[in-house]
C-alpha cells in the first residue's frame, strides 16, 4: 500500500519548509492532499539572498488560519564580518513577537551550520537572546546535532552524502553538540523546545527518556530521518511504551518541502501515519524522496498507538506549545521586516534587493494591503 492516509482529523504538521511564494498552490495542494489541517512553516534564513522567512509570512498573510511561523534568525552581520548590519537577536526576537509569528526556528546546532558560523550557542553572542526567549515563553522548533553515521566515512548514506552532511575530524562532534545543549538548558531550564528529528537519540531510548526527565519542558519531534524510523523499529515493544509514557512530549512533523511533488509528500507523510497509527511491518515505497533513501535500506514495524496517544501528538502538544490557531500576522511590521531583509541580502551578496524573494514578498503583501 503507498498512499497510507491518517485516520484522525485536526492534525497539525510542526515541522515543513517553504519554497518561494511561488509555490503557494503547492503548499496548499499538499497540506490537503495529505489530510493536515495546520502546518508549522520552519523558515530558516537565508540572510545572503533574502528568503526563508519572507515567503512564510505571505503564506501566514494570505492563509491565516493554516499556517503557523516559526521565524529563523538573520546571522548577517556576524557571517559578513560586520559589512552588514542586522538587529541583535533579541530585537529580532522582539520583532518576530510583535509581527504575529508563533515560534522561532533554529539550526544553529546542525554541523553544517557550525562550518558556516563556528559560533556556539553557548557564546556570549546568544546570551541575552536565550534570557529573552525563556522570559517570553516563546516555542522553538531546534535542529541540533545529525545522525551519529554522518561522522563514519563508511557508514554515510549515500542521499546523505550528496547534500554534504558528512562530517570529519575538523567538524564539530556530536557529544559536544550536545554538551552545549545542556548548558543552555542549565541556564534557561525553562526554554519551551521541540528538538527536530528526536533529537537524532533514537538509537538510545533510555538516554533520550533521562533527557526528557531532566528538561520538563523539552520535546522531540517525529520528522524523519529516515534512521529514526529504523532504529525504533528494532524494539518495537519498547518503543511503544516510550512513546505512551512521553505522550506529552511528542510531536508529529514531516519535514515536507513545498518543493517536494504531492506524491513525494503523502509517501513521506504516510510512512510516519502508518508507523505510528498501524501494526504494519513495511518499507519505505519506491518513488518517495531520495531524502527517504531505498525501500532496500530498512523495516519499519508500526507501534498502533491509541487514538488519546495519537491526538496529542498530532495536535495537542504543538498547540500547547505554539496556540489553538496561529496568531495574526500584523502585515505592516512584515513588510517592513521583508524589507530589511532584502537589503541584507542586497548588501551581502550584491545582488539588487527588488532581485530578492524579500522584496518580491514584500510587494505582494503591498498589493494585498
Ligand atoms: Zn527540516
Amino acid at each position: 500500500m503507498n498512499a497510507w492516509q491518517s485516520k484522525m482529523t485536526d492534525i497539525v504538521d510542526a515541522h515543513v519548509h517553504m519554497g518561494p511564494s511561488a509555490e503557494e498552490a503547492v503548499a496548499l495542494d499538499i497540506q490537503k492532499a495529505i489530510g493536515v489541517d495546520k502546518t508549522v512553516l520552519v523558515s530558516i534564513q537565508n540572510p545572503a539572498n533574502g528568503s526563508g522567512l519572507p515567503q512564510s509570512l505571505y503564506m501566514k498573510a494570505r492563509h491565516p488560519d493554516r499556517f503557523y511561523v516559526f521565524a529563523g534568525l538573520n546571522h548577517g552581520e556576524k557571517l559578513s564580518e560586520g559589512r552588514v548590519r542586522t538587529p541583535s537577536l533579541v530585537e529580532q526576537l522582539e520583532g518576530f513577537v510583535a509581527m504575529g509569528c508563533d515560534g522561532i526556528k533554529m539550526i544553529e546546532g546542525k554541523p553544517t551550520s557550525r562550518q558556516m558560523m563556528d559560533i556556539p550557542v553557548t557564546d556570549p553572542y546568544f546570551a541575552d537572546y536565550w534570557a529573552r526567549v525563556e522570559e517570553l515563553g516563546t516555542p522553538i522548533v531546534w535542529h541540533v546535532n545529525d545522525p551519529e553515521e554522518f561522522w563514519n566515512p563508511e557508514l554515510l548514506p549515500a542521499w546523505a552524502r550528496k547534500q554534504g552532511w558528512g562530517y570529519g575530524p575538523n567538524d564539530v562532534k556530536k557529544e559536544q553538540l550536545y554538551a552545549e545543549v545542556d548548558e543552555v538548558l542549565a541556564r534557561h531550564p525553562k526554554l519551551r523546545i521541540v528538538f527536530a528529528h528526536f533529537y537524532f537519540l533514537s538509537a538510545d531510548l533510555p538516554r533520550a527518556a533521562r533527557f526528557f526527565d531532566a528538561h520538563p519542558t523539552v520535546h522531540f519531534d517525529l520528522t524523519p530521518g529516515v534512521e529514526m524510523l529504523y532504529n525504533m523499529s528494532r524494539n518495537p515493544d519498547a518503543t511503544r511504551a516510550f512513546f505512551l509514557k512521553y505522550a506529552d512530549r511528542i510531536v508529529f512533523g514531516t519535514d515536507i518541502m513545498s518543493r517536494n511533488t504531492i506524491e513525494e509528500a503523502i509517501f513521506r507523510a504516510g510512512i510516519v501515519f502508518r508507523w505510528l497509527e498501524s501494526e504494519d511491518t513495511f518499507r519505505v515505497p519506491k518513488g518517495a524522496d531520495f531524502l527517504l533513501g531505498q525501500p532496500e535500506d530498512g523495516i519499519v514495524h508500526g507501534l498502533a498507538l491509541p487514538d488519546e496517544v495519537l491526538t496529542k501528538i498530532y495536535r495537542g502538544n504543538i498547540t500547547r506549545l505554539a496556540g489553538d490557531a496561529p496568531r495574526p500576522l500584523d502585515v505592516g511590521r512584515a513588510i517592513a521586516e521583508c524589507t530589511r531583509i532584502g537589503a541584507i541580502a542586497q548588501g551581502m551578496s550584491n545582488t539588487p534587493a527588488e532581485d530578492t524573494e524579500a522584496v518580491l514578498v514584500a510587494r505582494k503583501l503591498e498589493a494585498l494591503a
